[in-house]
């Protein structure tokens, strides 16, 4: 990429916008100049958009006729770094550049100019006539020392209207101010001491504090098992590069993002970092965006899309639970944000820490190749230990139909409760119960759009489709045949097991924990720091709490249903089985006292099974390593997707099998195409899919092979080609 370079007012200039056209459009430099990086607005036909200067103008043609760029905005120019990223990101995952710099402005209000608001704090003189209204206004400010607060804040903490303030305002009590809306956050100490670590710990910090004190690109797998103080750790190599001056990101799977996480931070640091996820407000966003830049931000604490905000110096990228799926973003821009922290930070030359009790196998395999380096921390902090596992092979149970709760688990739960500790009961299945079947005529309730099973959720008294949405009142009658009251649910989720767990422990406090039962993350939020506190005495959940939480109280886990992943044909059964039981494990006995974990299972004998019980990861990674390889699958061969997507079938495989006829691009390189085939969801909101899979050796052309295999396509009518490089769900 070219260096910066300044541009007089009339100079051709390219831009990218954010609108989806194939290239950069030219424009004339706007009165002020500006330069490469530059955010600007431009007009496009009747409209003004969102853009960046990209670099000199491209065009031959006159330069009288082209139309100026508006003007520059208020915000720092993009910085090469980022731009690169940008556009290696785009290689790497066929991403085209305006769907990138979309998702690296998803701050709103960025061309608005400097917006001020009103502040108020205390003022000089005294009050006339003192009011207990004006008084509780004076206190909070007294209070609060030098703090300003709005009015709507200033009257809500006060108790009073706001035209109580006002009146002090006249008599000069209060003062009213002008602000910049968009502060910088409050600095963070990396000088306040942290915890005293142990010899282990110590060890580990020291290599990632030396890592980031380099100032160079390297990244560091970071094992150890829940507990383990990982987290102590890595928050040593953010201290040590805020030390430097350079700014850090810790990316946390969404739903890990909970405030006892940024306590943590806080008392580490001696305030709150900046917090970006999909519930921050649009305020929020924007201040984030725009202090990143200014480096009035030190430290992000985010969801993965915080991997493109504009950092003026990013120094140290940590990757919480590193192996977890909700990295890889499915829809949109198809990127997986632990691969491009890796990136960005080969980039910028920072230091990238990918923490993870449970690696993916990719990382295992970077490790091997030597591209990462490992450190392990191999003990659990302070008295505890891991859990003790067990298997409850469930052959011998002899469960009733309709029940899923085997006697030895239920007199394992009886007793945490009995002594006021608290057991998990874990069901990787949300809603009632995954099927509706009418007894009359056999058939299965099936999604109107989709390809999907309608779930039955009791809670809300409705038939839902987890993959598109679609929800339904539960019918009295079988949609199929007719027949009255012969709909029965079979098979167990979440809230079923609830109904059978309060028939058991009808004295216990029950709470399920699944993502759908709250309206908003924030909700869901406070509903777990509620239950790590003591307030459930039985939690039944959903993967949603094998992430990242900790439940002091949590002595005992019972899986229900082990076997539950290691169906199906996925690429990655056996890894997610693996990692995600060792995950629900973990959540056991994490403070004081020993914990247990006890495995539904009807295959007892199953490798990985007897791995996870057995505690052997490096056994297991091995032999998942070995099949792996022996398939020439990831990470030891690369694969893409191609989903083809439309509402008319024919012309949909019409152009799966056009693509499949035309591989030349791809069997030039050594690849094999498979398909089209309908795709595992083979309907989703009404529009049909096929699916394309390229499997490809190590080290091919990949991106390049397929830009050149799929450059003729023409899409005809609602037809829609999406790519998905090194995809993660794709059976
Ligand atoms: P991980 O991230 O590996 O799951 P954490 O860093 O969250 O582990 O540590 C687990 C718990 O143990 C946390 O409550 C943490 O504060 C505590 N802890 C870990 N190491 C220390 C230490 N050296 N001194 C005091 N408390 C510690
Ligand atoms: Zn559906």
């Amino acid at each position: 990429m070219d260096a910066v370079e300044e541009f007089a007012p009339g100079e051709p200039v390219a831009v990218l916008t954010t609108q989806p056209l194939d290239r950069l459009l030219d424009y004339a430099a706007p009165e002020t100049g500006c330069r490469t990086g530059s955010f600007v607005e431009v007009p496009l036909g009747p409209r003004k958009v969102l853009g960046v200067v990209w670099g000199p103008g491209q065009g031959d043609f006159d330069r009288s006729k082209l139309r100026a760029v508006n003007r520059v905005l208020d915000a720092p120019p993009m910085r090469e770094e980022l731009r690169a990223f940008l556009e290696k990101c785009a290689a790497y995952t066929l991403t085209p550049m305006p769907a990138m710099l979309r998702l690296a402005t998803r701050a709103p209000g960025l061309g608005d100019p400097p917006s001020m608001r009103r502040i108020y704090r205390l003022g000089d003189a005294a009050p006339q006539r003192m009011t207990d209204a004006r008084t509780r206004v004076l206190e909070v400010l007294r209070e609060h020392g030098g703090l300003a607060f709005t009015l709507g804040e200033l009257a809500e903490m006060a108790g009073v209207t706001t035209s109580v303030v006002k009146g002090l305002v006249k008599q000069g009590a209060v003062r009213e101010e002008d602000s910049p809306r968009d502060l910088p956050f409050p600095r963070l100490d990396p000088d306040r001491p942290g915890k005293t670590l142990t010899e282990d710990q110590e060890a580990a910090a020291e290599a990632l504090r030396e890592g980031v004190r380099a100032g160079q690109y390297g990244t560091t797998l970071l094992r150890g098992i829940t507990g383990s103080g990982k987290t102590e750790v890595y928050l040593e190599a953010v201290a040590a590069c805020l030390e430097r001056g350079r700014q850090a990101l810790v990316l946390l799977p969404e739903i890990a993002l909970t405030s006892e996480f940024l306590a943590r931070v806080e008392a580490r640091f001696g305030a709150r970092p900046a917090e970006w996820h999909s519930g921050a407000t649009m305020t929020e966003r924007r201040r984030i965006w725009r202090m990143v830049g200014e480096g009035g931000a030190q430290l992000v604490v985010g969801a993965r899309s915080a991997l493109f905000l504009p950092f003026r110096d990013l120094g140290l990228v940590v990757v919480d639970e590193e192996h977890d799926t909700a990295y890889k973003q499915e829809e949109g821009v198809m990127y997986n944000a632990r691969d491009m922290a890796v990136l960005r930070a080969s980039i910028c030359g920072a230091q990238v820490v990918l923490a993870s009790a449970t690696p993916s196998l990719e990382s295992w395999a970077n490790v091997q190749a030597g591209k990462y380096r490992r450190i392990e921390l191999t003990s659990r902090f302070g008295a505890s230990i891991l859990p003790e596992m067990r298997a409850l092979d469930m052959r011998a149970a002899g469960l009733k139909a309709g029940r899923w709760i085997s006697p030895a688990l239920a007199e394992a739960v009886e007793a945490r409760v009995a002594r006021g500790e608290q057991a998990l009961l874990f069901l990787n299945r949300r809603g009632y119960a995954p099927v509706t079947l009418c007894r009359a005529c056999g058939s299965q309730v099936g999604c109107p759009h989709c390809d999907a099973r309608m779930v039955e959720h009791r809670f809300l008294k409705r038939l839902m489709c987890h993959q598109c949405g679609e929800t339904m009142p539960m019918p009295e009658a079988c949609p199929d045949c007719g027949a009255e009251d012969k709909l029965a649910p079979v098979g167990p989720g979440v809230e079923r097991l609830a109904e059978e767990a309060g028939q058991l422990f009808p004295e216990a406090r029950l709470a399920v924990l699944s993502s759908d039962l709250f309206g908003s993350a924030r909700a869901l939020k406070a509903e777990i720091e509620k239950i790590a506190a003591g307030a459930a005495d039985i939690i039944i959940g959903t993967q949603l709490v094998a992430k990242g939480h900790n439940f002091p109280l949590l002595t005992l886990v019972g899986v229900i249903d082990a076997d539950l992943g290691l169906q199906g044909s996925d690429l990655r059964a056996a890894e997610r089985t693996f990692q995600l039981m060792r995950q629900v494990a973990g959540r056991a006995g994490r403070a004081e006292r020993a914990g247990l974990a006890l495995l539904q299972t009807y295959q007892p004998d199953h490798p990985v099974i007897r791995s996870i019980l057995a505690g052997d990861e490096e056994g297991f990674w091995t032999a998942e390593a070995g099949e792996r390889q022996a398939a020439g699958v990831p990470p030891y061969g690369r694969m893409a997707g191609i989903i083809l997507s439309g509402s008319d079938t024919a012309q949909i495989f019409d152009l799966g099998n056009a693509l499949a006829r035309n591989d030349g691009p791809l069997r030039a390189v050594g690849a094999q195409l498979f398909g089209p085939a309908p795709a595992p969801i083979a309907r989703i909101r009404g529009r049909h899919r096929v699916r394309l899979l390229v499997k490809a050796p190590r080290g091919v052309a990949l991106q390049e092979a397929i830009t050149r295999w799929l450059a003729p396509v023409r899409l005809k009518g609602d037809l829609r080609l999406a790519v998905d490089i090194d995809p993660q769900s794709f059976f």
